[in-house]
């Protein structure tokens, strides 16, 4: 099994629901994100697009934030997924320095936290993340990428995408849409 998740910046209207889904499904503290909004602004004047991206963690094949944590705290879950065990983490903000996404933030509470593809809240319990079941323009897709028929398989077969930053070589399974 293998959980990725895939965004449309074609029908992604930049309406942040996904941003405050997932502040409530998840009580990420005020003034702090596990998700947010990118707008990239491309061309010259009058021919100018711009593409409106849904971010997160990319919850990374080869990640620099499990290979530098100091006490196993971050490591691979079911499904490849990227957790951090509270309890385990000394705050040490190695894996915020190390991530190419910028996709950790120091928790008040003094843990580092990020998001988890909502695994153990509602995937395993066979729901979507908060951010692909509330999300207006459906243009979230999450699934299995060993299942052939998962949404998110179907629509990489279908659609052209992109990772960003792959120079980094983490290897990261959040797709965009292009
Ligand atoms: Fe984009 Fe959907 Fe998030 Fe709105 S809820 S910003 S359309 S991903
Ligand atoms: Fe780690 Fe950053 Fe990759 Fe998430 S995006 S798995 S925090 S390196
Ligand atoms: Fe937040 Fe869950 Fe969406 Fe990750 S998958 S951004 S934790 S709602």
């Amino acid at each position: 099994m293998r959980y990725a998740m895939a965004v449309d910046t074609k029908k992604c209207v930049g309406c942040s629901d996904c941003v405050v889904a997932c502040q409530t499904e998840n009580k990420v503290p005020i003034g702090y994100c596990r998700d947010w909004i990118v707008e990239v602004t491309d061309g010259t004047y009058p021919q100018l697009e711009i593409e409106i991206r849904s971010e997160r963690c990319n919850h990374c094949d080869n990640s620099p934030c499990v290979r530098c944590c100091p006490t196993g705290a971050s490591h691979y879950a079911d499904g490849g997924v990227v957790l951090v065990t509270h309890e385990a983490c000394i705050g040490c903000g190695a894996c915020i320095a190390s991530c190419p996404y910028d996709a950790r933030y120091p928790h008040p509470d003094g843990y580092v936290d990020k998001c988890t593809f909502c695994l153990e809240n509602r995937v395993q319990k066979g729901l979507n993340p908060a951010c692909v079941s509330v999300c207006p323009t459906k243009c979230l897709y999450f699934g299995d990428l060993d299942d052939p028929n998962s949404p998110v398989s179907l629509v990489l077969k279908k659609r052209k995408w992109k990772t960003l930053i792959p120079e980094a070589g983490t290897d990261p399974q959040l797709y965009f849409l292009v």
